[in-house]
Order: structure tokens, then sequence, then C-alpha cells
């Protein structure tokens, strides 16, 4: 029990440091993280008030990044107090889309707990209309602030998406739905990749397109514009455990 106690004091401290590492200027991962260490205990109990603005959440997402990187995650708002907090509302401050891979699980790369998320997770992170309702949700009916698009490094279904068109052998099944949803990426890059950086440059390219087409979308546009919801492209590392938002 006295272990569980000291890992909520960390949690709230985390979660307090994030909030203010978010007032004026974003700062960097590392910044962050110093603002983490030098920051005082604090009240025990849920870490989360209100987060207003899509900087404040994008600078939590960025503090609880640097210590997954620097291997001092606090898996905050993981309590039990957290869990009843949560059981009749819920307030997420931001939505993560990414890939369905096993390495790649937003709340720990992101060090977030119970209730901070909303993620929807599809190979490569393609989108159809089902998926879009779900990534509308979080802003147009609970006010999340951020969301985030986020590829990675060696994405296994950009990389079979790719041989396919390189060799004109269809996926089997659904996953062809898949490749498919990858063309555009696929035309973009490969004008102007070279064929070693290919796979690579789908990723990111996915991450731009959908990051512009979410932008457009008649459900979060209006909110964007207000200044209530930003939409950013994020890139996760395999290799560092460190995102990289705005390719
Ligand atoms: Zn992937």
């Amino acid at each position: 029990m006295r272990t569980d106690r000291r890992g909520v004091l960390r949690a709230g401290t985390v979660a307090v440091a994030g909030l203010a590492a978010g007032v004026g200027l974003l700062p960097g991962p590392r910044a962050s993280a110093e603002g983490l260490r030098a920051a005082p205990e604090t009240a025990p109990g849920s870490t989360v008030g209100p987060v207003g603005t899509p900087a404040l959440a994008l600078a939590r997402l960025e503090a609880g990044n640097a210590a997954w990187v620097a291997g001092r995650v606090v898996h905050p708002d993981s309590s039990a107090a957290r869990r009843r907090d949560v059981a009749t509302h819920q307030e997420p401050f931001a939505v993560v889309f990414t890939c369905i891979d096993s390495r790649v699980p937003p709340e720990l790369v992101f060090d977030q707990g119970l209730g901070d998320l909303m993620v929807i997770r599809t190979a490569a992170h393609t989108a159809d209309g089902l998926v879009t309702g779900s990534l509308e949700y979080g802003p147009a009916e609970l006010g999340a602030k951020l969301l985030v698009v986020m590829g990675h490094q060696r994405c296994g279904a950009v990389t079979a998406a790719v041989r396919s068109f390189r060799t004109g052998e269809r996926l089997p099944g659904h996953l062809a739905d898949i490749g498919q949803d990858l063309r555009g990426p696929y035309e973009e890059a490969r004008r102007t990749a070279p064929a070693e950086a290919l796979v690579d440059a789908v990723i990111r390219a996915q991450t731009r397109q959908t990051v512009a087409r979410l932008r457009r979308d008649a459900l979060l546009r209006p909110l964007v514009e207000a200044g209530k919801l930003e939409v950013v492209g994020g890139y996760y590392s395999l290799d560092t455990g460190e995102v990289t938002f705005g390719r």
C-alpha cells in the first residue's frame, strides 16, 4: 500500500509539472523532463484538472513522452481513486490516432492513465467513415483539445503495402483495404524519396495527409478555427521511444 501511495504522489507531480510546462512557450521534451524532476510533490489523488487549451494538452503529452524516453514513467491516473473519479463522466484531453503495432501503445508512450486519452488504432492509422466518426467523437462531444495522428518507425502495414504496390501483388483478404488507403501517400512519397527511404517517407506522408484531411473535416474544422482543437502529426521512434511532433 505504501508503494501505491508513493506512486500516486509521483503521479500528481507529473501532471502539475506538465501543466506548468504548457504555460507560455511550448518546451521540448527534455525541458519538460527537467521540470518533472524539479517539481515539488503535491497532494495525492486525481492528477487531472481540465486541460483548457490545445497547447496545454500538447505540453502534457510532451512531458509524458519525455518521462517514457528517460525511463521515468509514473503511470498517473491509475489508482482506484481515479477509477472512481471517472466512473460517471469522462473528459479526455487528447485523442491519439495511431497504428495497431504492439510496440506503440499511446497510454504508455505518453505516460497517461485512465480517462486521459481517447485512443483509436488501425493498421498504419488508415481511416474510413467509421474510424473518422470515432475520431470526431472526442473533440466534438467530449471537448478533447488535441488530436494527434501518429505514425511510427518501421511500420509493418506500410511496408507490406509498399511491397504490394511495387510487385503488383494484391494483399490478401481485407488487408487489401488497408493497402488501398495507403495508395495516396505512396504516390506522394515515391515522387521524391529514394527507394531505400520509401517506407519511412510513406509513413510520414500518410500522417501529413491524415492531418490535412482531419483539419478539413466538417465537424472538426470549426473547432480548429475557433482555437478549441489542434490537429497535429507525430512520429514515434521504436529505437528511442521519442515522439516528434509536427511531422
Ligand atoms: Zn504500424
